[in-house]
């Protein structure tokens, strides 16, 4: 059977790296079994939820390059879950709770000062009709929680091996808010019963909520999926990402030049046992892809690294994966400039730079000390440049000057280029040509 598995983001808030890690494992686990990847919108908080978040997660998930087979939002099936909360409601597995948040604040606080556990003592279950007319009478809407069994919730995680949650030591958990509105527990597994989803993949945050959720798929007749619940991301720090994820959103990354396939790169390695490498394409992630790769240790997420993904793909990506977006930069790009440059970039808009530094006249930068060697090198330099012209150029200079190593080779690159490092220079001469360079090692603008 192929897999199906949904990526259930809320359009609440901007995809980051968390998510999109979640997202991630989703669609690589769906591509390397032919199975497919669904992309649900989790929108039942309607208070919260945004056309704008929404439409802003589709385009960062085409953008990372993660095509879905199918989509849908919570929001157009209220219906379906209505149907499922009557069904429930008839069963006796619901029930109506008229507790304020206040009162149960009060309760938590008292049942910690006792030192025991926070748990929903059920007292709901216990009102006559008359104390039910009586908190509708005083304008009362109920809640709805759903019963729990009290048994143990037993599953085989596809990551973190066999799981058993108690379910007598969990609240029974709010289906239903008193305005009618539904929280997304329900709502969740609903879906995941009607999208036939085989596997529930997931950050592990979800795990005691994977024990409520499984009691609520057998109630609605349905199996549970398979569950894979993912460690969850910290800093380098080994703190919590929380604070941070702001800075950590889609949009942010891609302001700052960073590649999707670096993106994507990092977060299906980070927390694995394969090494973190940058790679040319999702295809290759897909191939690499393995459950039982995947440690119990949180993945750290190290921004410093992202960077060096990121700088490591542009020196390996070709010509034809950036031939488009050069052109964007309105710069004079072709494959030998840009097999010249890519090592030397952190991100792909640096490459404009170095066009400038090729193709627009700027003065050499040469110091008083250096002046008269720049000149008589300025002399020395052939008109016709091909690729040997800087080895020769520079040996020949050698020997005149007596220079050699850094002070032999640094004031040319300052003076051609305005930069200590950069290119290798004799590929950069050529493109320079023999008048540009002869202008700035004379110190004039060329
Ligand atoms: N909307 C939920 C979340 O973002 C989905 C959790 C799930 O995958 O079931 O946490």
């Amino acid at each position: 059977m192929k897999p199906i598995v949904r990526f259930a983001p809320s359009p609440t808030g901007k995809l980051h790296v968390g998510n999109v890690r979640t997202a991630l494992v989703n669609w690589l686990f769906a591509q390397s079994q032919g199975g497919t990847f669904v992309l649900r919108i989790d929108d039942t908080d309607i208070a919260r939820s945004t056309k704008a978040y929404e439409d802003g997660l589709r385009e960062d998930l085409k953008w990372l390059g993660m095509v879905w087979g199918d989509t849908f939002k919570q929001s157009d099936r209220f219906d379906t879950y209505d149907a499922a909360r009557d069904k429930l409601k008839a069963m006796g597995r619901i029930y109506p709770c008229y507790e304020t948040s206040e009162e149960l604040d009060r309760q938590r606080k008292i049942l910690r000062a006792q030192s025991k556990p926070p748990i929903y003592d059920r007292s709901a279950l216990e009102l006559t009709k008359d104390q039910i007319s009586a908190y509708e009478a005083e304008g009362r809407k109920p809640h709805w929680r759903f019963k729990l069994t009290g048994k143990p919730a037993v599953w085989n995680d596809v990551v973190r091996g066999k799981q058993s949650i108690d379910t007598a030591s969990i609240s029974d958990p709010v289906l239903i808010r008193a305005d009618g509105s539904y929280l997304y527990t329900l709502p969740s597994v609903v879906d995941d019963i009607e999208a036939k989803i085989t596997h529930v993949i997931r950050g592990e945050d979800h795990v005691t909520n994977s024990g409520a959720q499984i009691e609520i798929f057998e109630a609605l007749g349905g199996t549970a999926p398979n569950f894979a619940h993912t460690p969850l991301l910290v800093g380098k720090d080994g703190k919590g990402l929380s604070k941070r994820l702001g800075s950590l959103s889609m949009d942010q990354l891609r302001e700052q030049g960073i590649e999707p396939l670096a993106i994507c790169s990092l977060l299906a390695k980070i927390g694995t046992s394969d090494p973190i490498e940058a790679r040319q394409s999702l295809d290759q992630l897909v191939e690499e892809f393995a459950f039982s790769k995947i440690g119990r240790a949180p993945a750290r997420f190290d921004e410093d690294e992202l960077a060096l993904v990121n700088s490591r793909l542009l020196k390996e990506m070709p010509y034809s994966a950036v031939e488009d977006r050069l052109k964007a930069f309105g710069i004079p790009a072709n494959e030998t400039f840009w097999e010249l440059v890519r090592a030397n970039l952190s991100t792909l808009g640096d490459a404009v730079g170095w066009s400038t530094v090729i193709h627009a006249p700027m003065p050499g930068q040469i110091t008083d000390e250096d002046k008269e060697f720049c000149q008589q090198a300025a002399k020395s330099l052939p008109d016709d440049i091909t690729l040997e012209t800087w080895s020769a150029w520079t040996g020949a200079l050698k020997q005149e000057t007596g220079r050699k190593g850094k002070t032999l080779f640094l004031p040319l690159r300052m003076a051609l280029t305005g930069r200590a490092r950069g290119p290798e220079m004799n590929k950069l001469l050529p493109l320079l040509g023999a008048e540009r360079a002869k202008a700035r090692l004379g110190g004039e603008v060329g």
